[in-house]
């Protein structure tokens, strides 16, 4: 295997928090980190070699930020396929375009999901307002919720339908866009599997993590989470299957729905998020190597890191909005690990860090 060495540089399409962590984590390793975004506040060029602020389709900077790095990778999943593509032609970029090809559509991870044998929720392809009413007309089941295929994140994107009536309304919610109808799933708990595969098709995961949203935001995670081992196999097993599947190299993260008991699939495949993923940030202070560092191992083509976890449980809670105001307090507090994200302005619904517990054996 081809490692990039220490004093290789990779490049980051994406400047947000997850740039951030993945620049820190590459700096300890003494890799450099070249960040591209196009937003100026972007907190990921604070801690970054050099950043270039450019638009994803701007042709000549991309040039310039190909000539600069060894290996490129990115932190969300929303960067344009063309970028990914143009990049690939002069560096190679981890993970590659057939992997957030997959990931940037929900239609498309669905019925990856089904061919690899995983359980989903019931989904129907809705390309307009006239198949919504058709697969509603033809009995598709309510309550039932409408999703964008593409862009979607923290809730945007989607809505519930009750009733038949409601379905001309969601269409316009959702700006008439592509879309999935999905059966509503009375989930007992949502769980997600945060895992790696390296350049030489080595896999790694980390403990299943239980996840509590609030607002369609991420309030708090907990590892590991209250499900049986069986359970717990069966989502590793989907999460190296999908990985080996779209030729995965870096940390990706699947979303599952815990059925209650008597389901025919104990748990549900929600999403694939072809990056590092906020259910995974507990690992930063509660496993052996933390998720960030073992995207940029596996980037970089290093072995992976041990996923192994420091207590008997860990807690991460997120810092939202006007939560970061309480810093000077979790700050004070023995144990807790804070992570600020450095951005300026707590705006509403903005993810500005989080606090991560290493818990002794617990209920939760
Ligand atoms: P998503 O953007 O797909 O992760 O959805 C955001 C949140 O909405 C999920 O974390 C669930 O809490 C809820 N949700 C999404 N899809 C469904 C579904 N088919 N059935 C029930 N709840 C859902």
């Amino acid at each position: 295997m081809t490692a990039f060495p220490p004093g290789s540089t990779i490049g980051i399409l994406g400047g947000g928090q997850l740039g951030r962590m993945l620049a820190l984590a590459a700096a300890r390793l003494g890799l450099k980190v070249h960040v591209f975004a196009p937003e100026a506040d972007s907190p990921a060029f604070d801690v970054a070699a050099r950043h270039i602020r450019a638009a994803y389709d701007d042709r000549d900077a991309l040039a310039d930020f190909a000539r600069s790095i060894d290996v490129a990778t990115y932190e969300f999943e929303n960067i344009p396929l063309t970028t990914v593509e143009l990049l690939s032609q002069h560096v190679p970029v981890r993970p590659g375009a057939k992997a957030l090809a997959c990931a940037q559509d929900r239609l498309n991870e669905k019925i990856l999901a089904r061919e690899l044998g995983a359980g989903t929720a019931d989904f129907a392809d809705i390309a307009s307002r006239e198949a919504l009413l058709a697969a509603l007309d033809n009995g598709f089941p309510v309550p039932c919720v409408l999703k964008t295929r593409r862009f979607g994140y923290d809730g945007k994107g989607q809505v519930k339908i009750l009733a038949r009536a409601d379905a001309a309304a969601a269409w316009d919610a959702i700006g008439g866009q592509p879309a999935i109808l999905e059966s509503f799933v009375g989930f007992d708990i949502e769980v997600s599997i945060v895992a790696a595969r390296g350049v030489d098709g080595e896999f790694r995961a980390f403990d299943l993590t239980e996840n509590e949203h609030r607002n369609h935001i991420l309030h708090r995670s907990l590892a590991p989470a209250r499900i049986g081992p069986d359970t717990s196999a069966h989502a590793i097993d989907i999460a190296r299957r999908i990985a080996a599947n779209l030729d995965y190299v870096g940390v990706f993260a699947i979303e599952f729905f815990a059925m209650p008991p008597g389901n025919s699939d104990s748990i549900l495949v929600n999403e694939i998020a072809p990056r590092v993923h906020n259910s995974g940030h507990w690992t930063m202070d509660g496993a052996e190597t933390c998720q960030f560092e073992q995207h940029i191992r596996a980037v970089a083509g290093w072995p992976l890191g041990s996923t192994g976890r420091k207590a008997p449980a860990v807690e991460m809670l997120n810092l939202i909005g006007d939560d970061i105001h309480a810093w000077p307090k979790i700050a004070a507090e023995p144990g807790a690990h804070f992570h600020h994200y450095g951005k300026r302005e707590a705006r509403p619904g903005r993810k500005m860090g989080h606090v991560n517990r290493l818990l002794g054996p617990q209920s939760g």
